[in-house]
């Protein structure tokens, strides 16, 4: 009687357990479909109630809130791993630590011995992100697949993922966008809109531009990441889910084409390179179609790759897209070549061929989660690897530097600038020290007579702030005709330069000597002042990076300012009338960076619906000529400018308009100017400064007799040296076409004026050292 008791008791119990277990709830559970069907989006809401109720259910999973977004939602993980393992956190993130940075591990003699029994307990650390580009919807719908998976499947091959990794999945690197992009996607679903991309940038601020933002840390978002993930878990593997355009490769998998920035280790290239190879051989074994490897997208700038200067493989994926979560039918013959490869062709860099047809959503989240799960199997077959790869990359930085290395840096800590430039560089993990021998090594306040900071080579991620801090030469790449091949973002990222700080470079053997750095003469303050009216900024209705890179920079600095778009341009209002006395609600109109065609003519009708198309027009110059013409201030930023010349005739002439890539081509780089000063515009600035141009207008004033105004209204502000190379960092071609060229000018118009900067002075929130420029633009005179 008492063992049938028992044995009744156990049944009980062995069906509870199996209840447990068959209770972890589907996406479909919760989202009411499968995460891949056909025109169906999950809002963020959903998304963060599906992995709370995995998380409920299952003990393979920790699901944490880490933060909030720009707009206030919730920034979120989960954390996935045996039972076993999820109670050992603690224990893991130590062993991280101490690979990491060997320094941690006792004494040189007897470090690897100790490394050796770390790398035996520890885990792979792999991190998936997912949905930084929120029209990219397949990656954060894929992630609750993912976790599906891994929380509830019984295969030996699953279990050996959790035993042998620790996985930390971030559904979303931009929540604020799931919704942006889903409210537009229903709002046009069975219209001709639908499948468009949203009229409105998908991050508040930054847009597409959200992943470059790894060394400048500008947005919550970077932040959160950045300082409660991956400086905490210092993940060996991040797998980066994006998605690309749909008429080349179906996926894109590392390694990356050159060229490789110089500062990432051996043992990353090594690492992403080999994983990547193997993913794909293996995706092909299954009978995936249309894989490229080594082509498209290279590993130049730190802004899209935090990993690679902190001991973690970057692996990027990029899945073609439909039309956001409607199918799309490519033709074969509708295949573009990209960068390294021409996908209707096989070749060692491309295959096997795709032979076009339907594409939907869930030929994506199927690529998306079978690339993930390969990710997750080396991660778990390697995992001994994969820490001793970790651990070398440790061992070598922190290694002393011998006679003739770099030793570090010298930084002079004198102004705002350079406090930033330090609090970046702290963020990343890098140890900013007062130099020994100095008068005092206490930290010194503003007025102790030694400001100088050191940054040593000899840390862990002394590579990291090497990459920021020098100077970038940029390889003259061409392909086979001679064409020069176009980064895949930007070619400079020197933040002395960019920010205006004095740094120097110092080889062992280093001798302090506190020989002070001249005290930079103006400090340059980065508040524009009080003012007497509020700017305005103009609000395309296609979504410009460049104006929400402004608003933040208004916006964090607390600097109220108007907006306008087409609409009201349109319509005339707010035009500035000061002599009939009314009252003008602005006395500044910036136009930000943007095509001078799309500026004018907006969405081509039929292609959005008709109350967002149109652009400026006609009427919207008209307003903007009277705006000026009454004594209002236009401020047009880089391509803006363009628009500028053609439609009030200025006597300007854009000297590289037209002009092939071979002779003049200049895509993100810092050039030298040199300025006026006697110009109020350029006050508070010294007579050299820099300029971040990016397909920049260079100007020439022209005696155009058609012009509206005579050559006598130009005044040039900034120029390029006559005699100088302009390059600074990153790459420049036909440099000396541009030599003695305007950078910068103010055209009088009527009773106003409009200053035309033929560059970027307020460059993804990083040129602080033209800031003062630009402020001094929208200030009223
Ligand atoms: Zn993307």
């Amino acid at each position: 009687m008492r063992i049938r008791i028992v044995t009744l008791l156990l049944l009980l119990l062995v069906s509870s357990v199996v209840a447990a277990q068959t209770k972890i709830p589907a996406p479909a559970d919760v989202l009411g479909f499968t995460p891949g069907d056909d025109r169906k989006l999950a809002s963020w809401s959903q998304v963060v109630e599906y992995f709370q109720r995995l998380d409920q259910a299952s003990d393979r999973l920790n699901f944490q809130t880490l933060g909030q977004t720009t707009m206030g939602q919730p920034f979120v993980m989960a954390t996935i791993s045996s039972p076993a393992n999820l109670a050992r956190l603690e224990e893991f993130k130590k062993i991280q630590d101490q690979l990491a940075d060997p320094r941690k591990l006792g004494p040189p003699a007897t470090r690897d011995r100790k490394a050796a029994e770390l790398i035996r307990q520890g885990k792979t650390i792999v991190l998936i992100t997912c949905g930084i580009h929120s029209t990219e919807v397949g990656s954060y719908l894929s992630s609750m697949l993912i976790a599906h998976r891994l929380a509830s499947s019984t295969e030996p091959a699953i279990q050996k993922i959790l035993d042998n990794t620790i996985i930390l999945l971030v559904p979303s690197l931009n929540p604020d966008g799931v919704d942006i992009v889903k409210n537009w996607y229903d709002k046009t679903l069975g219209t001709p809109f639908e499948g468009t991309d949203p009229p409105e940038l998908y991050h508040k601020y930054t847009g597409h531009d959200n992943n470059r933002d790894w060394y400048a840390f500008t947005q919550v978002e970077t932040q959160l990441a950045v300082d409660k993930i991956l400086n905490v878990w210092h993940p060996q593997i991040v797998h980066d889910i994006h998605q690309q355009g749909s008429f080349g490769s179906r996926l894109f998998l590392p390694p990356y084409m050159a060229p490789v920035e110089p500062n990432v280790p051996k043992e990353i290239v090594q690492g992403y390179t080999e994983l990547g190879n193997w993913m794909a051989a293996q995706m092909r074994t299954q009978g995936f179609v249309g894989i490229t490897t080594n082509s498209t997208y290279d590993a130049w700038t730190p802004a899209r790759a935090y990993s690679h200067y902190h001991g973690g493989v970057r692996v990027l994926s990029e899945t073609a897209s439909a039309k956001i979560a409607s199918p799309l039918t490519v033709k074969f013959d509708e295949l573009r070549s990209r960068e390294g490869y021409d996908p209707q062709k096989e070749s060692p860099k491309f295959g096997p061929l795709w032979r076009g047809g339907e594409w939907k959503l869930s030929d994506i989240t199927k690529y998306m989660t079978t690339a993930a799960f390969l990710l997750l199997d080396h991660a778990a077959t390697n995992r001994e690897q994969w820490l001793q790869q970790f651990y070398a990359i440790g061992k070598e930085a922190v290694r002393p530097r011998r006679p003739g290395e770099l030793y570090g840096f010298l930084i002079e800590n004198s102004n705002e600038s350079a406090a930033s430039l330090i609090s970046i560089l702290e963020r990343g993990g890098v140890e900013v020290t007062v130099p020994k021998g100095g008068p005092n090594s206490k930290i010194a306040g503003p007025e102790s007579p030694d400001t100088t900071r050191l940054v040593r080579m000899d840390q862990p991620y002394g590579a990291f702030a090497k990459a920021l801090l020098e100077v970038q030469h940029y390889p003259n790449l061409r392909d086979a005709t001679g064409h020069p091949i176009a980064p895949y973002d930007v070619t400079a990222h020197t933040l002395p330069l960019l920010m205006g700080v004095k740094v120097r470079p110092v080889k062992v053997p280093f001798r302090y000597s506190p020989e002070r750095f001249q005290l930079t003469e103006k400090v340059i303050n980065l508040d524009s002042g009080p003012q007497r009216s509020m700017p305005a900024i103009y609000h395309s209705n296609v979504p410009s990076q460049d104006e929400g890179w402004t608003k933040w920079i208004l916006d964090s600095r607390k600097i109220p300012y108007g907006v306008l778009g087409d609409k009201e341009l349109r319509a005339g209002v707010s035009v500035y009338k000061p002599s009939a006395g009314v009252t003008v609600k602005y006395y500044t109109i910036l136009i930000p960076d943007q095509p001078a065609r799309t500026l004018l003519e907006g969405y081509r009708p039929g292609s959005m619906p008709p109350e967002l198309t149109g652009g400026l027009g006609p009427e919207g110059v008209k307003a903007l000529r009277y705006f000026v013409e009454t004594g209002g201030t236009l401020i047009f930023l880089n391509r803006a400018s363009n628009f500028a010349i053609e439609q009030f005739k200025l006597p300007l002439r854009n000297v590289v308009a037209g002009l092939p890539r071979t002779d003049f081509y200049v895509p993100g780089s810092i050039l030298g100017i040199e300025l006026d000063t006697t110009n109020p515009i350029a006050n508070g600035m010294p007579k050299e400064t820099i300029a971040w141009a990016e397909d920049s207008p260079v100007f020439e004033v022209t005696n155009d007799p058609n012009a509206s105004v005579p050559a006598s209204n130009v005044q040039v502000i900034a120029s390029y040296a006559v005699d100088k190379n302009p390059l600074l960092s990153g790459w420049l071609l036909g440099g000396d076409l541009i030599k003695g060229k305007a950078a910068l000018v103010e055209v009088k118009m009527g009773k106003g004026r409009v200053i035309l900067f033929g560059f970027r002075p307020q460059y993804r929130a990083q040129s602080l050292t033209t800031y003062p420029l630009f402020f001094n633009a929208l200030s009223p005179r």
